[in-house]
C-alpha cells in the first residue's frame, strides 16, 4: 500500500503540474476534481477528469521522465502527496521480472505518446531526457540479465546442478570440530563452481529461494545423518535461512519432521539468519520464539554489520551471534576491529549468549580471539568449505 505522508490544497484553476515539468510527486485525490490535459499545437485536449480516490502522476515517478500532460484543479482540491523515495522503495522491493516488464511497457508508452504528438503537431517532438533514458536503459539491461539468471537457476534446480559444501565450526583453542555449516554452490556447466554470492541474491529476490532452500535442508540433513552415524561426538549442522523461507508458515514444522525422521535432535540443527533482517523486529521475535519451541538454536549471522542495538539483543536472547568476518580480518593489528570484537564478545558473555567468530585465517587471529574470550570459530585456518565426500577425512584428522 502507498503510505500517506503529506497533503496539499490546490485552488480552483490552479495548475498542479505542467507538461514537461520534472516530477517530484504522485498524487492521490482526497477531495475535489482534477483535469488532465495536453496541448497539441494550439489545441487544448482534455485527456481525463479525475475524482477522489484516483491516483495520478505516478508514471513519471517510475521512469523519471518529464510529465507528458498537465494537471489542473477544477475546484478546490485536497491531494495526498506520494514521494519519489516511496515509489523507489516499493520498486526496489518488487520482483525484478515485474520491474523489467514495467520499464519496457513504460518505454513503449512514452514512444507512443511522442509519436502521436509528432503526428498532430508542427511543434518539435519533445525528446526524452538523455540522462533518464540512459538510466532506464541500464535498468532494463540489468533486469534482463537477472531474468536470464533466474531462468538458468530454474534449470540448475531441475537438473540437479547445486552442490552442498560444509565448513567446520571449531573449538578455537583445540581445533576440534563441533559442527558443520552447509554452504551452497552451483556447478554451472559453462562457468564452473559458482559461489552463492553470484546467485543467492536473485534467488532471494524471486521465490526460487524456496525450492532451493528446501533442497539445501534435505540434502544437508541426509549428509549430516550419515556423518553423524560414523562419529561418536555429537555434532551440529547449520543452515543459512533466507527471509522468504522464514515467512513460510510450514518451514519450521516440516524441518522438525524431516529431522525427526532421521533421528537428528533439534538442538543439532542450527538456523542462521542475517542480523540485518532483525529490523522486522516483531516478526523476527515471533520466528525466533517458534524456533525455540521446536528446539532449534538460532544464530545471528554477519553480526555487527546490521542495525542491532543492545536493546534489541535483550529480546533475542535465545540467539547466538556470529561476528562478521570483516571484523576478524582486522585482527590483531587494527585497533577498531579489536574494540568491536571485544565489545561484542564481552556483551555476549555478559548476557550469556553464544558467540562465534567467522573467517579466522591466522593463528594470531585465533590467539587474540581466545584472549578476548571467544571460544568458537570458523575459517580457513581450520578448513575451507569442503564437499561431503571430504568430510570424514577432515573429521578423522582433527580428531586424531
Ligand atoms: P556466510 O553465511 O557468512 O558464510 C560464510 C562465507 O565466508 C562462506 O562463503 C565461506 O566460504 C566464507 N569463509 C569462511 N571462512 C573464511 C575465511 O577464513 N576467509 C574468507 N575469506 N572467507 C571465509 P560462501 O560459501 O561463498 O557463502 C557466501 C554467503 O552465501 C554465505 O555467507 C551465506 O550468507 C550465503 N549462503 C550460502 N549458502 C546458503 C544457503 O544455502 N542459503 C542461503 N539463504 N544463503 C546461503
Ligand atoms: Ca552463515
Ligand atoms: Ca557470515
Amino acid at each position: 500500500m502507498i503510505q500517506h505522508v503529506d497533503t496539499r490544497i490546490f485552488h480552483e484553476g490552479e495548475i498542479i503540474f505542467a507538461e514537461g515539468d520534472m516530477s517530484d510527486y504522485a498524487y492521490i485525490i482526497e477531495d475535489g476534481e482534477v483535469e488532465i490535459f495536453t496541448r497539441i499545437g494550439e489545441d487544448r485536449k482534455v485527456l481525463n477528469i479525475l475524482v477522489p480516490g484516483n491516483l495520478f502522476g505516478e508514471l513519471a515517478l517510475v521512469d523519471r521522465q518529464p510529465r507528458t500532460a498537465s494537471a489542473l484543479a477544477t475546484k478546490r482540491t485536497l491531494l495526498t502527496l506520494v514521494t519519489q523515495q516511496q515509489v523507489d522503495e516499493r520498486l526496489s522491493d518488487s520482483d525484478p521480472i515485474l520491474r523489467m516488464l514495467l520499464y519496457v511497457v513504460m518505454k513503449h508508452f512514452r514512444q507512443e505518446v511522442n509519436r502521436a504528438r509528432a503526428q498532430y503537431s508542427t511543434f518539435t517532438r519533445r525528446d526524452i531526457a538523455p540522462d533518464a533514458e540512459a538510466f532506464n536503459q541500464m535498468r532494463i539491461v540489468e533486469a534482463v540479465a537477472m531474468a536470464r539468471l533466474e531462468a538458468e537457476l530454474r534449470t540448475a534446480l531441475k537438473e540437479g546442478h547445486f552442490r552442498l559444501y560444509y565448513q567446520p565450526l571449531a573449538d578455537i583453542a583445540t581445533g576440534a570440530v563441533l559442527g558443520l555449516e552447509a554452504l551452497i554452490r552451483w556447478e554451472n556447466p559453462k562457468r564452473g563452481l559458482l559461489s552463492p554470492y553470484e546467485f543467492i541474491e536473485i534467488a532471494e529476490a524471486t521465490n526460487l529461494i524456496l525450492p532451493i532452500g528446501k533442497w539445501v535442508v534435505a540434502e544437508g540433513l541426509s549428509a549430516f545423518k550419515s556423518i553423524q552415524d560414523k562419529i561418536k561426538t555429537e555434532l551440529s549442522i547449520s543452515f543459512n535461512i533466507a527471509r522468504r523461507q522464514m515467512e513460510q508458515a510450514d518451514f519450521l514444522p516440516s524441518l522438525a519432521e524431516n529431522a525427526k525422521a532421521q533421528s537428528i535432535h533439534p538442538r543439532q540443527v542450527h538456523l542462521e539468519i542475517l542480523e540485518r533482517n532483525l529490523f522486522l523486529r516483531s516478526k523476527m521475535e515471533e520466528w525466533i520464539n517458534e524456533c525455540a519451541k521446536h528446539g532449534f538454536p538460532v544464530l545471528l549471522d554477519d553480526f555487527g554489520t546490521g542495525y542491532s542495538s543492545l536493546l534489541y539483543l535483550q529480546q533475542f536472547q535465545s540467539a547466538s551471534l556470529k561476528i562478521d568476518r570483516s571484523f576478524i580480518s582486522g585482527l590483531p593489528q587494527n585497533k577498531q576491529s579489536r574494540n568491536i570484537c571485544k565489545a561484542i564478545i564481552d556483551l555476549a558473555n555478559a548476557m550469556n549468549i553464544g558467540v562465534i567468530a567467522e573467517g579466522i585465517e591466522t593463528r594470531e587471529q585465533a590467539q587474540m580471539l581466545i584472549e578476548l574470550g571467544c571460544k568458537h570459530g570458523q575459517g580457513y585456518l581450520y578448513s575451507k568449505p569442503v564437499p561431503a565426500s571430504d568430510l570424514m577425512d577432515l573429521l578423522l584428522k582433527k580428531a586424531g
